[in-house]
């Protein structure tokens, strides 16, 4: 097992402790910065050339070849995040070889694909989380205040990563359960009309991400304004995983349609 050889290497308490000792070892700057990280600079210091293609077949690869020369291809489409996102993906391809993989000529894909990602992707997703979004960093601005959807907010533009990344580190970093959904009223221009779940992200322990909307449901049925008229409602939401009961911060929004992000953290699963 990669993870195994890595512990053995690296140490570490857990596998986000582990990846933040992998990847200091290589980008010291990963101990003290506290905003978005140049990526593409640290691709360039660790002499890796980066392209970028139009190709559309993936979003990204990092390549070697028998004579040592490594290169990370960017796809052009996608949002800004995205490709940092990819790109420190593909860093983390790139640790992963540094220090458990060594071999001969290879190359590594990024795709759209959901498949069930191998070992080495999990880790590489974890590296590049810890290369956007480091662990001290992360340990200092989240361990002691509220986790809210303004400071999710303020955190992911800070770091140069989406509020989908960003939500998904906060479990790594407090070791605690979360649960994401943004609500939408049932007919989009009736406010009295019932709170609909139109996006969804929670995270059971020792499992996930979940992104599962289609079945993620409010138990009890209640009026979008109404939830709304409450600054922290308690809901019981009913996901794939179990039932959970807790209370949520609330932020509405009326661009481009009247909608609400509801974030809690620390909330127990009832399974079914
Ligand atoms: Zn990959």
């Amino acid at each position: 097992m990669l993870v195994d050889a890595l512990f053995s290497k690296f140490g570490g308490e857990n596998e986000v402790e582990l990846c933040h000792l992998c990847a200091r070892q290589y980008f010291g700057e990963l101990e003290t910065i506290d905003r978005a990280v140049d990526v593409r600079a640290l691709v360039k210091s660790a002499g890796i050339a980066i392209r970028e293609s139009n190709a559309g077949k993936f979003e990204g690869m990092f390549e070697w070849d028998n004579s040592g020369k490594e290169t990370i291809t960017l796809a052009r489409s996608g949002s800004e995040n995205r490709r940092r996102f990819t790109a420190a993906h593909e860093l983390g391809h790139w640790l992963l070889r540094q220090t458990v993989l060594k071999g001969a000529a290879g190359v590594r894909y990024r795709s759209n694909d959901r498949g069930r990602a191998s070992e080495e992707e999990r880790l590489a997703n974890l590296l590049a989380a810890e290369i956007l979004m480091p662990l001290p960093a992360m340990m200092r601005l989240l361990s002691f205040q509220k986790i809210t959807n303004r400071l999710v907010r303020q955190l992911s533009g800070r770091f140069g990563v989406s509020r989908q990344a960003f939500l998904r580190r906060i479990p790594q970093i407090l070791n605690t359960t979360l649960i994401y959904l943004n609500v939408v009223p049932n007919r989009f221009k009736d406010a009295t009309s019932h709170a609909i779940v139109d996006e969804a992200i929670y995270i059971v322990p020792g499992e996930g991400p979940f992104s599962d909307r289609d079945n993620v449901r409010l138990i009890r049925r209640i009026s979008f304004a109404e939830l709304l008229r409450q600054s922290s409602p308690s809901l019981g939401v009913k996901t794939s995983h179990g039932n959970l009961f807790a209370t949520f911060d609330a932020l509405a929004y009326n661009e481009p349609i009247p909608n609400a992000d509801l974030l809690a953290v620390d909330v127990r699963f009832r399974v079914l």
